[in-house]
């Protein structure tokens, strides 16, 4: 292609709009525009990026044996509202964009598609002998996301691959699910991408499992913990660890005592002169059900240790129906105004104690108690007196207080815990972005639907399911955001829009326009993508250019050419050599400038 007749504009400073290295690059080096919030267009280098990704995607989906197909984008209300998920997804999460059609029909836009897929499994699927089956899509998927932010990382439209597998039985399941495992970190591989699996939070769905693949990068939304022996990683809403050991309590007598002015742990800590891990902290949280139930959460752990608002989520979904609820909808610590609508009087915030007598609640209601595993096998703690400006000392469990029923992990583990697996390993801690996200469902959504097939033995059985997403567009971004420099982007040569650049610096000079022109009709016709910057500009305007967007190889046809060479410059290490214009092509091809 040549930049002359191209919609080629790159911009000189950054975009206001952007905070992230790769939103302001793709932005700058002219790959995307935006339209409006978290709403992009893809301009044409952009567009090559993305075919690449999805073409090998597309290889490694094949060679498991999944078949791709195309679902609607519309999908009718009436299929959310057989997997109960119609209300969390248009009103509680508002996830899902919905719309109203000229027969009063309400639709929504795919944000996932498990529903569209089930309903085909459903008609489709009768017997054990079509299982198990795999089938895919790489689509525009829509997701009124709250914030959305860093361009492609996180839009409201954006490109997914999307795959839904059905089983007979659970190690089908499995064996999908490990095939897909082995499909991602080939994709990943392929892209010219560092990353790493890891557990993941399974929500509210449970299921035998779930991993997330994390492109690492400073600017990656999530937090990862592993072990450097590698045989631990995870997602830090999942992670687990052993915690550091509590110190032996001098308060061997119950007490309670004036603490004036005390307003965080390490006061607390201080003014007992003692270890925060002998300190037990009630945090109140609120949490509403969808049955419209407000419930108020004592959550009890050692003082040095913090809540997962992911684990107590799911905790929270463990116990809904005794509030006659399914689901959690919001789940936060509450502002003191909002309490005084649901209490007698005030509470004595900041010195709360699992204890907390439910007289507090109006109408007879009962605190819902959490306590975390590690803060019950504490002793002589010290612990609020639920009296402001007062804790005690010298507590025991069951003695002085009874210990919550529902002793649960709900603990955030930090880098520097042990590792479980091996106490003298400690988690070490890095930041990622999903881009990937395997899940064995189960049977959620078949036995929602009625999604049924006859077992081997003749029996209505609903189907086992194994979804897997990858985000392709933010995927594009994330190789940026792991592969740039002052200058610019540095593509991996496997995704490049184009392999190489040929810049002629005088396009006035018929030599050195000869000399492009030939070079650029060689290396395309050996399957070298290759621009050609024949723009008349200056050299200075050009090279900049060829930096910005991050071309692997760039040809500058210039002085050198009076010794019958070109120079060759490696965008990633800068290095320049002189190539002879006969050995141009053979030299980029033994440069591995060809892609796959
Ligand atoms: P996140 O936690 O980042 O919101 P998710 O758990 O909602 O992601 P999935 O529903 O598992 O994501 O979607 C599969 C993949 O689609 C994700 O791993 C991610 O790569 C991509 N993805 C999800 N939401 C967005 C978005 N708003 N913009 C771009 N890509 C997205
Ligand atoms: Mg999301």
């Amino acid at each position: 292609m040549r930049l002359s007749q191209m919609l080629f504009v790159t911009l000189r400073e950054d975009p206001a709009e952007a905070e992230i290295p790769s939103h302001k690059l793709l932005l700058r080096a002219g790959y995307i525009r935006r339209i409006g919030s978290g709403v992009y267009a893809y301009l044409p280098l952009m567009w090559r990026v993305l075919t690449k990704i999805s073409k090998i995607t597309r290889e490694e989906m094949n060679a498991t044996g999944a078949m791709e197909c195309l679902l609607p984008q519309l999908q009718p209300s009436e299929l959310w509202k057989e997997s109960g998920r119609w209300d969390t997804y248009t009103k509680a999460e508002g996830i899902m964009f919905s719309l109203v059609d000229r027969q009063e029909k309400e639709w929504g836009l795919g944000p996932t598609h498990e529903e569209i897929i089930t309903t085909i499994a459903r008609e489709l699927i009768r017997s054990y002998r079509q299982l198990p089956l795999h089938l895919y899509q790489i689509q525009t998927k829509f997701r009124d996301e709250i914030r959305p932010r860093f361009g492609l990382m996180r839009g409201r439209e954006f490109i997914m691959k999307d795959g839904y597998s059905f089983h007979s039985n659970p190690e089908s399941l499995k064996e999908t699910y490990r095939d897909m495992d082995k499909a991602y970190r080939n994709i990943l591989t392929r892209c010219g991408l560092s990353f790493r699996a890891v557990e993941a939070d399974s929500g509210a769905i449970g299921g035998s499992g779930s991993q997330e693949f994390m492109i690492l990068a400073e600017a990656g939304e999530d937090e990862i913990l592993y072990t450097p022996d590698e045989l631990y990683a995870a997602n830090v809403e999942k992670a687990v660890s052993l915690p550091i050991d509590a110190v032996i309590s001098p308060f061997t007598e119950l007490k309670t005592i004036e603490t004036p002015n005390i307003e965080t742990i390490e006061q607390l800590a201080k003014f007992f002169q003692t270890d925060s891990t002998i300190i037990i902290k009630t945090v109140l949280y609120e949490a509403v059900y969808d049955s419209g139930v407000t419930v108020f959460v004592l959550v009890s752990l050692r003082g040095d240790q913090l809540v997962n608002e992911v684990k107590l989520q799911n905790e929270l979904v463990k116990q809904a129906s005794h509030y006659q609820a399914k689901t959690v909808i919001s789940l936060k610590v509450p502002e003191v105004s909002a309490l005084e609508k649901y209490t007698t009087k005030p509470l004595p915030l900041g010195y709360l104690a699992p204890d907390l007598s439910d007289e507090y609640l109006v109408k007879n209601q009962s605190f819902l108690r959490l306590v975390d595993h590690c803060a019950v096998s504490v002793s002589n703690f010290i612990t609020g007196a639920n009296r402001k400006g007062y804790h005690r000392t010298g507590v025991n469990w069951e003695i002085d207080l009874k210990c919550p029923d529902l002793v649960v992990d709900i603990r955030k583990a930090v880098v520097g815990d042990r590792a479980i697996h091996d106490p003298t390993q400690t988690l070490q801690t890095a930041r990622g972005i999903e881009v990937g996200h395997i899940f064995q469902l189960g049977t959620k959504y078949s036995q929602a639907m009625k999604a049924n097939y006859t077992s081997e033995q003749g029996e209505d059985v609903p189907l086992s399911m194994g979804c897997y997403g990858l985000g392709v567009s933010r995927l594009a971004q994330a190789a940026v955001e792991q592969s740039y420099d002052k200058n610019g982007i540095i593509w991996p040569i496997a995704i490049a829009p184009y392999h190489v650049v040929i810049v002629i610096p005088n396009i006035t000079d018929p030599a050195q326009v000869k000399a492009a022109e030939t070079l650029y009709t060689e290396l395309n016709q050996a399957g070298i993508e290759t621009l050609l910057d024949d723009r008349d500009e200056r050299a200075g305007v050009k090279f900049k250019d060829a930096e910005l967007i991050g071309i692997p190889y760039r040809l500058v046809t210039g002085k050198s050419l009076q010794e019958g060479a070109v120079e060759v410059v490696e965008r990633k290490t800068g290095l320049v050599s002189k190539v002879p214009l006969a050995e141009v092509v053979s030299t980029l091809k033994g440069l591995n400038a060809v892609a796959n």
